[in-house]
């Protein structure tokens, strides 16, 4: 399967592995990624949040209904998905939480200022039990023909060393752990420049190991002010 499908089938097993009940999707484009997730019956309440909402919103919103195919995996829990406009670098406290969150081809759309601000949101503020986070690999980029970035709006692309050292740095700083893999696997000649997309999952460590997930109760952060930073543009109920 092309690239971007190869990303969203593992976030689908991270799904299966983890059973998040709260998911939400920082920079969800026209919300592919929403509508898979949809189908996994642990999922109860899913969140897509990106600035350019509207533009993209056209494309999906009938696929992202969630009582559509319902048939093809009976659902035992009720769903609501809601698609906010706003910025994955703002506060917003409906966002607190969640067991995932993930940044799919996300950061390296950051600029230097909404880059350095970015860890403190995700990681400090809305603190979730799992983030998954995925960018290009520039070590890899020698096998493409053309060697630039890969899109005209990365406003960098990392390569594996810079990336888990932000990664690492980040994780030590939040109290997560993170490992690192990706997808899109090299030719076995090449097999140094590692994964065209690099992964780097982060789990937020808890003070019982084992119990990282899941471990703290939706309305656990009631303490914290509401704080709404995003418009809603969609929600959708069963
Ligand atoms: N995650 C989707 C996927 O994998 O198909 C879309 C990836 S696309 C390469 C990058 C997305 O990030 C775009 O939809 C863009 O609008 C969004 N984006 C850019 N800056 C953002 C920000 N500050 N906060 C949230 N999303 C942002």
């Amino acid at each position: 399967p092309p690239l971007y499908k190869q990303r969203y089938f593992f976030v689908k097993d991270i799904v299966n592995q983890y059973k998040p009940k709260k998911v939400a999707d920082l920079g969800c484009g026209n919300a592919t990624l929403l509508c898979m997730l949809k189908f996994h019956s642990c999922v109860q309440e899913l969140v897509g949040v990106d600035p350019l909402m509207d533009r993209l919103l056209d494309w999906n919103s009938d696929k992202l209904s969630p009582s559509i195919g319902d048939h093809l995996d009976p659902r035992d829990l009720d769903l609501s998905i809601v698609l906010y406009r706003g910025s994955a670098v703002e506060k917003d406290s409906r966002l607190l939480g969640f067991d995932l969150i993930t940044c799919i081809e996300l950061i390296e759309h950051l600029d230097s200022e909404d880059l350095a601000k970015f860890p403190e949101v995700v990681f400090g503020y809305f603190s979730p039990g799992m983030v998954v986070i995925s960018t290009p690999n520039s070590d890899f980029n020698p096998l493409f023909p053309a060697s630039t970035f890969r899109n005209s709006d990365h406003k960098f692309e990392w390569n594996q060393t810079q990336f888990q050292h932000w990664a690492s740095n980040v994780a030590k700083l939040y109290s997560y752990t993170v490992e690192f893999t990706g997808v899109g696997a090299p030719p076995p000649w090449a097999k140094h420049v590692g994964y065209c997309t690099q992964i780097g999952i982060f789990k937020k460590k808890q003070p019982d190991p084992g119990s990282w997930i899941l471990a703290k109760p939706t309305g656990s952060r009631v303490s914290e002010p509401e704080e709404h930073a995003y418009q809603v543009v969609s929600i959708l109920c069963e």
